[in-house]
C-alpha cells in the first residue's frame, strides 16, 4: 500500500463533497440527477441495480425513464465515481474516487456485501498475458465470490439462526 494512501471516506456528506470537488477539478458536470444517483449508490449497503435505483428515485422525481438512469450510470462509471459489479449487474461507489485504479471485488454470495480492493499488481499481471495470445483486452473484471466474515461466523455458529 502506498504511503499516500487515502482513507476511504465513509461519511456520506464527506463523500459527496469529495465527488463535487472531483467534478469541479475535472470539469465534469454532476447534474442533480447524476448526483442523486451517486448519493443513492453511496447510501446503499449493497451493490444496487438500475431498477432499484429507479424505484428509489420515484418518490422524489416521479417516473424517470430507464435510459436516463442508464446514462447517468454510464457517466458515473466512466468517470470513476462508481464501479459496476458485472456478476450482479449492480453498482457500488468507488472507495478512492479521483484516483484511477484497477480493483478487485470480494462479493458475499449470501448477504451481497461487497468490498473493493484496489490493486494494480494483479491487474498488471493479468494484462501481461493476453497480448502473447494475440488477444486485445477491452475490459478486465476480477470478482471473487464467497462468504463474508459475518456470514461465515453464522455458518459456524449453529446457535444463531440463519437469516432467510
Ligand atoms: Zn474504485
Ligand atoms: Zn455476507
Amino acid at each position: 500500500m502506498s504511503a499516500d494512501h487515502v482513507h476511504p471516506a465513509h461519511d456520506l456528506a464527506e463523500r459527496l463533497a469529495r465527488a463535487d470537488a472531483f467534478a469541479v477539478e475535472h470539469d465534469l458536470t454532476l447534474t442533480p440527477l447524476r448526483r442523486q444517483v451517486y448519493e443513492l449508490i453511496v447510501t446503499a449497503a449493497r451493490p444496487i441495480g438500475a431498477y432499484d435505483l429507479l424505484a428509489a428515485l420515484e418518490p422524489q422525481r416521479g417516473r424517470v425513464p430507464p435510459t436516463t438512469v442508464y446514462r447517468a450510470l454510464d457517466f458515473l462509471v466512466e468517470n470513476g465515481f462508481v464501479h459496476r459489479i458485472e456478476s450482479r449487474n449492480a453498482f457500488v461507489a468507488c472507495c478512492e474516487i479521483g484516483k484511477p485504479h484497477q480493483s478487485q471485488f470480494l462479493i458475499c454470495e449470501r448477504c451481497g456485501d461487497t468490498v473493493e480492493i484496489p490493486g494494480e499488481e494483479l491487474a498488471e499481471r493479468l494484462s501481461a498475458t493476453p497480448p502473447a495470445h494475440g488477444f486485445e483486452v477491452h475490459k478486465q473484471v476480477v470478482e471473487l465470490t464467497g462468504l463474508c466474515g459475518d456470514c461465515k461466523t453464522k455458518d459456524h455458529n449453529p446457535d444463531k439462526e440463519h437469516e432467510e
